[in-house]
Formats: structure tokens, sequence, C-alpha cells
């Protein structure tokens, strides 16, 4: 189960945004965004950044903050996109939605990982069950109906107490239903494009896909 494991601060300063890809981090003054918003390496103050991006390279840029986002890798991001194209409805949505559902993205949303990268780190060490079975696997996708639950041994966890402290429990998401005191969350619903806060033009994202 690869990932990437390069420098993250520089995937945002690529697309000038802060993508929130480190948790607390994110929200302090050492944010690199913050510190010195320029794009990466040379070209980031040359006469090349000086120029207007082309449509491809506006499209290709999108989809690479898609995938830092998210933290996928480009062959699995593929075949999403494959599926969402299948499914009716709005293809965009439906990769937003897709992504969305994956357990990793759960656990950080519900208020248990103060990252994706947190959750995903958890989730591959057992530390998360889905009705009852214990998951590994970041990118399961839940249903509505299903019940996310932390394991007992890692409920007192000073890291999982740290991050609940940090991101102060559960949002307020119409398809998630959380009880940070209980370590459980019930998928109520799908997620609505409302609910998804990833900076993201999602048309632009597969127009990419649609060359
Ligand atoms: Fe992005 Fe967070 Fe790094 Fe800031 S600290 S550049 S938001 S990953």
């Amino acid at each position: 189960m690869a990932r990437y494991t390069g420098p993250v601060c520089r995937l945002c300063r690529r697309g000038g945004q802060k993508l929130f890809l480190k948790g607390t981090r994110c929200m302090g003054p050492k944010c690199a965004v913050e510190r010195h918003n320029i794009p990466p390496g040379q070209s980031g103050t040359g006469k090349m950044s000086q120029r207007r991006p082309s449509d491809y390279a506006l499209q290709l840029r999108e989809k690479q903050q898609l995938k830092a986002i998210y933290g996928m890798l480009e062959r699995p991001l593929r075949r999403l996109v494959r599926r969402a194209e299948r499914m009716s409805g709005v293809a965009g949505e439906n990769l937003l939605q897709l992504l969305e559902r994956r357990l990793d993205n759960v656990v950080h949303r519900s208020g248990f990982a103060t990252s994706r990268a947190q959750a995903r780190h958890w989730v591959r060490h057992r530390h998360f069950s889905v009705n009852g079975h214990t998951v590994d696997i970041p990118s399961y996708c839940v249903r509505p109906g299903d019940v996310v639950e932390v394991r007992e041994g890692f409920r007192t966890s000073p890291q999982l107490v740290a991050a609940i402290a940090t991101t102060g429990g559960a949002g307020t998401l119409s398809w998630l239903l959380c009880d940070v005191s209980l370590f459980r969350v019930e998928i109520i619903g799908t997620p609505q494009r409302e609910d998804i806060d990833a900076p993201i033009a999602e048309q632009v994202v597969m127009e990419f896909y649609s060359r």
C-alpha cells in the first residue's frame, strides 16, 4: 500500500494554498504557506513563474492538489475517476463523494485525527473497526449504516486524546453522527458537496482525465 513520502508543505506551496496536510502545524505560524508562499524550486522565482499557465497546467495542478489532499497515488485515483463516471449524477461530485467515504477520511473528519495522514497511519495500525470488525485498509469505502469505532486498546492513547482535544470532536457534517465520548461514528448518509471542504474544482479534475 504505497503512499507519497516526500515533503508535503511543498505540495501546498506548489498550488499556492493551504491544504492542511500536517495537522496542528498547519494552524500555526510555522506553516510554509504563511512564511513564504512562493512555488518550490528554482522556477518559483524565475521568469517561468510569471507566465500565464496553460489550460493543461491548470488542470494538472488541480488534479495534483486533489491527490495531495486525500493522500492518493495516480493509479488508485484514476480507478476512482472511472468508477465515478459509471455512477449516476455529476461525475466530479461522485469522485469527491468516493474520496470522502474513505475510512481514513472518515476518521479525520470525525475529529479522531488532526490530519488524513495521521488517520491513515492509525487505520493501518489496526486501531479502528467498522461494524465490529477491525479494518486496516485506509481506502475502505464506508456506506450509510456503517459504524466506525476506535478499538478498545487505543482509546486511552495520549496521541488520540491530544488529537481529539485539538480537533474539538466532530464538525457539523450532515452524513456523520459522531459521539467522541463513546469513540464511535455512525455513517447516516452520503456526503453532499457542501459538506466537502476540499478547495478543489472537481470539474477541472474530470476535464484532466477526459483528455
Ligand atoms: Fe500545507 Fe500544513 Fe505545510 Fe502549511 S503546514 S504548507 S498547510 S502542509
